[in-house]
């Protein structure tokens, strides 16, 4: 069977990772000339889908909590199974009390625990919550990986694509991302920081529950973040 897969976001290259290794011939188009540049490429990596159960529904956590599995059986030594610390500022702590009500898959910590989990965070937060099933990865680091991987077992891949003139495939998978947004889909807007901070290590993701801004800082090598 011939396969498009449109777009070449972490849907489509790990939607043609799938359909390849079940004897599919598949054909990635990608509509710009580079991998990245898309939301796969701004995305923090975390594989949280304990904590993405605040506001999502049960299927992103059904279907989520396999995740951090997947990626370390195709890229090994590329994900970080860490867990997720998730803070508050005293004055936010009902912040917490209201993400533990929603969400599972977590233990309280209190202070000394937070220390000991973050030693540079020692003294800035009385109170979080720890969900151990939880792991992070790079994403451009993963994405380009696997596109590699890919394109060694065959998979080709046109960049700049004009799919309207693609033709000669049993079956084209949409994985256009937000250009496909629909009633089933809806986007979510987040900006995104690089910062390099020698003085300080985090070993997690650590998010930061705020009423308006809540935050998270994804670690990677070489002290950014
Ligand atoms: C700042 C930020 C942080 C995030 N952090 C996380 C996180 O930590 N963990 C997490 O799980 N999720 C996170 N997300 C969400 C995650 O990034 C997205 O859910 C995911 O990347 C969507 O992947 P995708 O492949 O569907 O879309 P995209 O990555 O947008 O890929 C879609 C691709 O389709 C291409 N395309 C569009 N139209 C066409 C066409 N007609 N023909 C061919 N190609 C086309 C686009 O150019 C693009 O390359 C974050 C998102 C943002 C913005």
């Amino acid at each position: 069977m011939r396969v498009l897969v449109k777009g070449a976001g972490v849907a489509g290259i790990t939607a043609a990772f799938e359909l390849a290794t079940r004897g599919a011939t598949v054909t990635v188009a990608e509509i710009t000339h580079t991998l990245g540049g898309n939301a796969s490429w701004f995305a923090g990596g975390m594989l949280a889908p304990w904590c993405e159960r605040e506001s999502a529904e049960q299927p992103v956590l059904d279907l989520g909590r396999d995740a951090a599995d997947w990626w370390d059986a195709v890229l090994p030594g590329h994900v970080t199974r860490a867990g997720t610390l998730v803070v508050a500022a005293p004055r936010d702590a009902g912040e917490l009390d209201r993400f533990a009500s929603r969400t599972s898959g977590h233990r309280r910590v209190d202070e000394d625990q937070v220390a000991r989990l973050e030693p540079d965070l020692a003294g800035r937060f009385r109170r979080g919550l720890f969900f151990p099933g939880e792991a992070h990865l790079d994403p451009r680091e993963a994405m380009a990986r696997l596109h590699d991987r890919l394109a060694a077992m065959g998979v080709a891949f046109r960049f700049g694509s004009d799919i309207r003139q693609v033709s000669g495939f049993d079956r084209r998978i949409d994985c256009t991302g937000m250009a496909a947004v629909d009633d089933r889909l809806r986007g979510v807007r987040g900006e995104m920081l690089i910062l390099r901070a020698p003085d300080v290590s985090l070993s997690r993701p650590v998010r930061l529950l705020h009423p308006r801004f809540p935050l998270y800082i994804v670690p990677r090598a070489d002290h950014r973040s």
